[in-house]
């Protein structure tokens, strides 16, 4: 999302702080698009998708004082500060419970269990999101590196990196912190 739409969604989530923090922006992905209405707390952003289509998106914005209230300590620091927990330490790496991944910071669905595989990477790996709207990617340049970032579409919880080296049918690896997710055991599917 352009910086200039963040910056609005960050106002009119401070301007929500009294009510809740949830803004609602829909919007259709298109390079040309722009604010088509504004009101209250609900944002309609217009873009179109490289189908045409039109996709709905609900955002929630809230501050880092929010979150933290919100979150442990490491939470916060990977899911809203993009850190990385150590190899190896986080519950899920090892996870083979049958269930759905949501969000940590916003319990939206991201991964189903079935799509998990063991990479031997030390972090959590499925080779596709949930939903193809339910995860964003960013291009990350920090630490000297080129990388992919996965972020939560709701919420912008930063989940991980996407690499080109994971199993058929995708050929993609999501490599993705324990911390920034919550296995469901009784959603499946
Ligand atoms: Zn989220």
């Amino acid at each position: 999302m352009p910086d200039f739409l963040l910056g609005l969604a960050n106002a009119l989530g401070r301007r929500a702080d009294c009510a809740n923090s949830r803004v609602l922006i829909l919007f259709r992905r298109c390079n040309t698009g722009g604010v088509s209405h504004s009101k209250h707390n609900r944002l309609i952003i217009r873009r179109c998708s490289a189908q045409g289509g039109e996709v709905f998106v609900e955002k929630i914005v809230k501050s880092d004082q929010q979150w933290q209230e919100l979150l442990s300590k490491e939470e916060f620091q990977v899911c809203r500060q993009k850190g990385t927990e150590r190899a190896f330490s986080g519950e899920y790496n090892g996870e083979k419970a049958e269930g759905v991944y949501t969000c940590r910071c916003c319990g939206l669905a991201l991964f189903r269990s079935d799509t998990k595989y063991d990479s031997g990477s030390g972090w959590p790996s499925f080779y596709q999101p949930a939903d193809g709207e339910v995860v964003a990617v960013i291009r990350d340049v920090s630490h000297g590196m080129v990388r992919e970032e996965v972020v939560c579409a709701r919420c912008d919880a930063h989940l991980g990196h996407v690499f080109p080296d994971g199993p058929a049918p995708t050929g993609l690896r999501y490599c993705i912190n324990s911390l920034s997710l919550k296995l469901d055991k009784d959603k499946v599917g």
